[in-house]
């Protein structure tokens, strides 16, 4: 098996280094990765200036590495129309130090990376580990490991974005299969002062705490379960389809009146 294997934390992150040496005892690994952390940069893709891409060499016999100066979607176009020998089995992005979660998922990196490589007709998943402090990455990637067979008998129409509760393999309570739920924020904005006393500002709060609903990614996570959400890039909220064609017509005429 071929892996096209990136992240957002960027080229050196542990949990992109465990992860390749795990997937390389299932295939061959190919790590693209962003040389900076990338973290919360959502499905960006750098369209005006020119992008390098760097050989880093290898790490044991079955994994090739290089970082780019680009965005993980980036690193997942580069990797696939141009570093890697042929079209991968599987393209991975993680292990995320961080959870990636409900509403988070329009921000994040790791998993826009699924993202692209799906845009690409290609089967993806993205990993996270939900926890910023004390990673246990073994288990998260031993987990990692047991989902890309697991995955490959499903036909490549969605995303699967897995996230990882912090606790070893015999604390995890199971798997789940979950929906995205809801994911706000305290404390958004920060405005201080420079020492030239200008105004700056710092974006980042602190998740607000409250009972996820049963059956949401979040509720898995506290459960000690391992989280696994079927991702569609279909964003239109079929719910509301109804309610506006019947409106549509007032609003047609509120501009055609002659
Ligand atoms: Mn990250």
């Amino acid at each position: 098996m071929l892996f096209l294997l990136t992240n957002d934390d960027g080229f050196d992150s542990s949990g992109l280094s465990i992860f390749a040496k795990h997937l390389s005892e299932l295939g061959e690994v190919f790590v693209v990765a962003p040389e900076h952390e990338r973290s919360a940069g959502g499905h960006a893709i750098t369209m005006h200036k020119p992008l390098r891409a760097r050989y880093k060499g290898t790490a044991g016999k079955k994994i090739f590495m290089w970082e780019t100066s680009g965005t993980p979607a980036d690193c997942v176009v580069i990797g696939l129309f141009d570093l890697l020998p042929r079209i991968p089995d599987l393209v991975i992005s993680g292990i995320n130090l961080g959870p990636n979660l409900g509403e988070d998922l329009t921000y994040s990196g790791t998993v826009s990376a699924a993202m692209e490589a799906h845009l690409c007709d290609l089967r993806a998943f993205s990993i996270s580990l939900c926890t910023f402090d004390q990673p246990k990455w073994e288990a998260a990637a031993q987990i990692g490991c047991a989902i890309v067979p697991w995955l490959l008998r499903f036909p490549n129409e969605f995303i699967l974005n897995v996230n990882v509760p912090n606790c070893s393999l015999a604390d995890i309570r199971g798997v789940a299969v979950t929906r995205l739920g809801k994911r706000r924020y305290e404390e958004r904005l920060t405005k201080r002062e420079d020492p030239f006393g200008r105004s700056y500002y710092w974006i980042g709060g602190f998740p607000q705490q409250f009972q996820p609903m049963e059956g949401t990614d979040e509720w898995a996570i506290n459960q000690r379960m391992v989280s696994l959400t079927p991702i569609s890039l279909d964003l239109t909220d079929y719910s509301k389809l109804r309610l506006l064609e019947d409106a549509r017509g007032e609003l047609e005429r509120s501009f055609s009146k002659t």
